[in-house]
């Protein structure tokens, strides 16, 4: 059975800022997976000098960057911290790319510029590294982390930051091909209550319809306060893009 009259509502931060290697297409694949079954959706951009209304959204997504875009975006983050707490402290899900994930951590600093203070929702920092990693990745989501059929995560990285993690803050994956949060840990990404960062560009939901969905389920469990099922799609071309990536290294 599944429940009618469902809504979700999306906040795109910065999305003139922080839109690298088309990770709008994780706002496409999100608003077309909702509006494949019914479940209205709206999205609103939110731009440099608007306020947020913490209550209002089910999804925060951000992207990634190169180092000056971070800067502007890492001082309207900076005015906007408390309300961006108060909603993940509210279950409410986050989807950060790359250089948006580094600025939910703690501090990012960059090569050769001054270190970029981060809202600190994810306990984790990044510090650049002396090589770019650029390449496909595969990973393996920690259990935790899906509930789909697929068990792995697909994308594309170009990175020189190197992310840590530290307490309650937890991968959400763990790399089989590719670099990855540093390149030596093996882990990919974070995740702190329904917070989640990814270094995966690609963009990444697209071809990982189980984590979009994944996301979704947990934004309507958030909304409604139960669990909702989701109805299935039929991703055979989801699914034949996700395999056809898996372990492929150029
Ligand atoms: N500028 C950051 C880095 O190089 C993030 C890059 C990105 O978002 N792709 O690590």
């Amino acid at each position: 059975m599944f429940a009618k009259n469902l809504k979700i509502t999306i906040a795109h931060l910065y999305p003139k800022l922080l839109n690298i290697y088309g990770d709008r297409g994780n706002i496409i694949t999100l608003v077309n997976r909702c509006k494949w079954r019914n479940i209205e959706v709206t999205v609103d951009s939110i731009d440099a000098g608007d306020n947020i209304d913490e209550d209002k959204y089910d999804i925060y997504f951000i992207g990634g960057g190169q180092d000056q875009q971070q800067i502007q975006v890492a001082g309207e983050l900076q005015k906007q911290k408390e309300k961006l707490f108060n909603a993940a402290q509210s279950n409410s899900v986050f989807l950060a790319i790359c250089g948006g994930y580094q600025l939910l951590g703690h501090y990012y600093q960059p090569h050769d510029a001054d270190r970029l203070e981060g809202i600190g929702i994810l306990d984790a920092f990044t510090v650049a590294g002396k090589k770019r990693f650029i390449g496909n990745v595969t990973a393996k989501l920690l259990s935790e982390n899906t509930n789909g059929e697929l068990k792995t995560l697909v994308g594309f990285e170009n990175h020189s930051g190197l992310t840590y993690l530290q307490g309650d803050t937890k991968p959400i994956a763990t790399i089989l091909t590719g670099n990855g949060n540093n390149g030596s840990d093996k882990t990919e990404g974070a995740r702190y209550k329904n917070v989640f960062g990814t270094y995966l560009h690609g963009s990444l939901l697209p071809k990982n319809p189980h984590f979009a969905d994944f996301l979704l389920s947990l934004a309507l469990e958030k909304r409604y306060g139960e669990k909702i099922e989701l109805q299935k799609l039929d991703d055979k071309f989801e699914i034949a893009a996700h395999n056809s990536l898996v372990n492929k290294k150029y």
